[in-house]
């Protein structure tokens, strides 16, 4: 069984990042928007805070208290996508309940939508046009070209239809030529379904629900799950995914651990699209 080294190869997208930027003088610039305190919120804006400067990417920091109202954030987005030394603009989700968030969204340039979650963003994926592709799934396909695993007239299989990981998943591994089939909680035997699966994709947001009885011998099973574990309870592990790792790798072919496989591809294609951006600009 291969392990598919997502360290290794988010490393390896981001010092492509910053060797382009060094090169040709390319001046990017990230907004980085957070709205309160949610702590893991904190954490993933300040790994991306970190991901910028490793890169050379200008990032620009936006912290606001909980109280700030839609139209105040809106009129801050507005601001930054006139701004032409912004080359990307993220806001951290979750948003708190008084805000819309798909309003929030939407508002944000398609040309500096660099997380990709508009709709605009995600219409452009789907008909095949240019636009910014959600980090997450975008990360998968380069963990799988970069392991040399064909998707060409493969039987993709995704478990979880979600707007940023199931669906935007299903229209990339369609556009690199899979056979795919998009499954859900309300799914009918499942398993008759997934065990046909050569690239198995599971985003079904359940601890190490997916075990050997879901995975055809030989697949490729990619874990987009993270879950926090107890580590006196559980051998030292601080965190699962959705995939029953030990049991699975008795019958895959190759795999993505849980931590160091899909994790730091987020953030490595979020760096890539913000060189788009400005690249584009
Ligand atoms: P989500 O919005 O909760 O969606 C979960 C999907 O799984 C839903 O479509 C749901 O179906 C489906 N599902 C639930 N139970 C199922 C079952 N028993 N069989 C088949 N499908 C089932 O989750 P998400 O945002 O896509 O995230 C999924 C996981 O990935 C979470 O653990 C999350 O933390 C993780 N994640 C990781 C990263 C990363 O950077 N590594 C990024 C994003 C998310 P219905 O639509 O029918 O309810």
């Amino acid at each position: 069984m291969n392990i598919i080294d997502g360290k290794a190869i988010s490393t390896q997208i981001k010092d492509e990042v910053r060797e382009k930027i060094e090169r040709d003088g390319i001046k990017a610039s990230l907004a980085v928007i957070l709205v309160g305190q949610d702590p893991a919120s904190t954490v993933y804006v300040n790994n991306k805070k970190k991901a910028c400067e490793y890169c050379g990417i200008e990032s620009l920091s936006y912290e606001l208290a909980e109280s700030t109202s839609e139209e105040e954030l809106l009129q801050l987005i507005d601001r930054l996508n006139k701004d032409d030394k912004v080359t990307g603009i993220l806001c951290q989700l979750p948003l708190p309940k008084h805000i819309n968030e798909e309003r929030i969204i939407d508002a944000i340039s398609p040309s500096k939508d660099v997380d990709g979650f508009s709709k605009l963003s995600v219409g452009a994926l789907s008909v095949g046009a240019k636009g910014f592709v959600s980090c997450t799934p975008a990360g998968i396909i380069e963990l799988l070209k970069r392991s040399g695993i064909e998707i060409s007239g493969k039987r993709c299989v995704i478990m979880g239809r979600s707007n940023i990981v199931g669906k935007p998943m299903a229209m990339l591994l369609l556009r690199e030529n899979g056979t795919v089939t998009l499954t859900h909680s309300k799914t009918e035997n499942i398993r008759e379904i997934t065990k046909t699966a050569d690239i198995l994709v599971v985003a079904v947001g359940k601890p190490k629900m997916v075990d050997s009885s879901y995975v055809k011998e030989g697949a490729v099973v990619i874990d987009v799950g993270i879950h926090r574990l107890d580590p006196e309870k559980n051998n030292g592990k601080k965190l699962c995914g959705d995939v029953d790792y030990e049991d699975v790798e008795k019958l895959a072919s190759a795999m993505t651990p849980v931590p160091g496989g899909v994790g730091p591809m987020t953030i490595a294609m979020l760096m890539y699209n913000t060189l788009e951006g400005a690249l584009r600009r």
